[in-house]
């Protein structure tokens, strides 16, 4: 199993599949955006080619992700041979939902057990103006679509100040109450491309929970306080269903960092919110072999920083869309 010197297992990938996304949500990407030309990004073979090497050394979770995932012509079949490939276990998918609908059944068919949709707000003009171009009815179909094909779901909110932090909190946990879906709640954070605007709308853990406290009662603690992942789970009294927090600027969560992720272009990035990168693309392409890579894994691995440094105003240069959320 891959420990990092800080002993952490480190066994969970996430995979951006393109930097491009057929929606502009405001606080990830600017509306006028240049995406990587094909050529520079990871082909389908050697995204195959990774992900036994990644398996064989002991990673057992995949996510695709990206830019927008559902965009990748190859989406099916490549998580139909992720499924097959010996030592992984799980396969995620986090998408915006807006190709779910055709998607869902073929994505189940193929492996996916489970997908992470991102909405932030069920009021459509609200939609329309966070995402600049979305269609809230379209992503409506691909969650039902999810549900219908049997796939677990989880909801991602990003929270922005002003905009989705009262009404439309408490109408996304609301699905908890008749639905068993996780409805999480992300704080916003800083990347280079938008650190300003991320930090002054952030919309802190404490706060909502005051909001759906209002609107629900007490919420209850659920495992204890283990994290889910990244998530902090509650529960409305009696409800199916759970809400998330993944708060990683007011309660981090490094100590219980399990993942790495890999750039469209086939950059390892050892912290979502650090510099510190590896790129594996001119070793794919320069001949390595099977041995030389492996070994770049697990350099990769123990190179891992301990945390983020955004209280010491450390910030990523690099936007959330470039690097696969
Ligand atoms: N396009 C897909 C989607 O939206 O789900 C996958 C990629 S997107 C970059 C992954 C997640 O990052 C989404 O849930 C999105 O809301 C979140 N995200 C984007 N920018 C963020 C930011 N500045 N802070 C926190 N989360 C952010
Ligand atoms: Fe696209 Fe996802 Fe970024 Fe929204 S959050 S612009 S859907 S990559």
């Amino acid at each position: 199993m891959p420990f990092d010197r800080y002993n952490r297992d480190i066994s969970y990938l996430r995979i951006s599949l393109t930097d491009a996304c057929n929606l502009r949500c405001v606080y990830c990407m600017p509306e006028k955006m240049t995406f990587l030309p094909r050529e520079d990004l990871l082909s389908d073979a050697e995204l195959h080619r990774l992900i036994g090497l990644f398996a064989a050394v002991g990673f057992r979770k995949i996510r695709f992700t990206g830019g927008e995932p559902t965009l990748r012509p190859a989406l099916v079949d490549l998580v139909a041979r992720a499924a097959r490939t010996p030592g992984i276990e799980t396969i995620g998918l986090t998408t915006n939902g807006v190709l779910l609908a055709e998607l869902a059944a073929p994505l189940r068919a193929a492996g996916l057990r489970s997908v992470n949709i991102s909405l932030d707000t069920l009021d459509p003009e609200k939609f329309k103006k966070i995402t600049r171009w979305g269609q809230l009815d379209k992503v409506l179909a691909g969650l039902d679509a999810a549900a219908q094909s049997g796939l677990r779901v989880k909801l991602n909110a990003v929270v922005s100040r002003g905009t989705n932090d009262h009404e439309d909190v408490v109408a996304l946990a609301r699905y908890t109450v008749t639905q068993p879906w996780q409805v999480r709640f992300i704080e916003q954070m800083p990347f280079g491309n938008n650190a300003t605007f991320q930090n002054q709308s952030i919309v802190t853990e404490d706060e909502l929970r005051a909001v759906l406290a209002e609107a629900y009662g007490p919420l209850e603690l659920v495992n204890q306080g283990r994290l889910d992942g990244e998530a902090r789970l509650y529960r409305i009294a009696g409800a199916p269903g759970c809400i998330g927090f993944i708060s990683p600027v007011s309660k981090p969560f490094c100590a219980d960092c399990t993942r790495l992720r890999l750039t469209a272009e086939g950059v390892l990035r050892l912290c979502l919110l650090r510099d510190n990168e590896m790129d594996l693309r001119p070793l794919l392409r320069g001949g390595a072999d099977d041995a030389m890579l492996t070994e770049r894994i697990r350099a990769a691995v123990l190179d891992k920083p301990w945390g983020h440094g955004l209280e010491q105003h450390v910030i990523p240069t690099r936007g959330m869309s470039t690097i696969g959320g």
